[in-house]
């Protein structure tokens, strides 16, 4: 189990929020231009490192509020965002 320490209601059992993926993955400049494999690539493909991670999630049981975490994929240890 985790614990999630939101910037607005404090530190929080996992369970009250939701996994919001990588952060800092950047639309497209211009979607209009981008191949069929190019979409797949920013749609699908994350950086999944060994280690930490920086992350979105949103507290959906609490204040409803998104913000950025950094989580250690192999401790599962979080702290704010750097
Ligand atoms: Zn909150």
């Amino acid at each position: 189990m985790m614990i999630i320490t939101c910037p607005w209601c404090g530190p929080r059992n996992e369970t009250e929020f939701h996994y919001g993926g990588e952060a800092g993955v950047a639309y497209p400049a211009d979607p209009g231009v981008l191949s069929d494999e190019e979409w797949g690539r920013f749609l699908f493909v994350r950086s999944n490192p060994k280690g930490v991670l920086h992350e979105r999630w949103s507290h959906n049981a609490g204040c409803r509020r998104w913000f950025s975490v950094h989580r250690d994929t192999v401790t599962h240890e979080v702290g704010p965002a750097r």
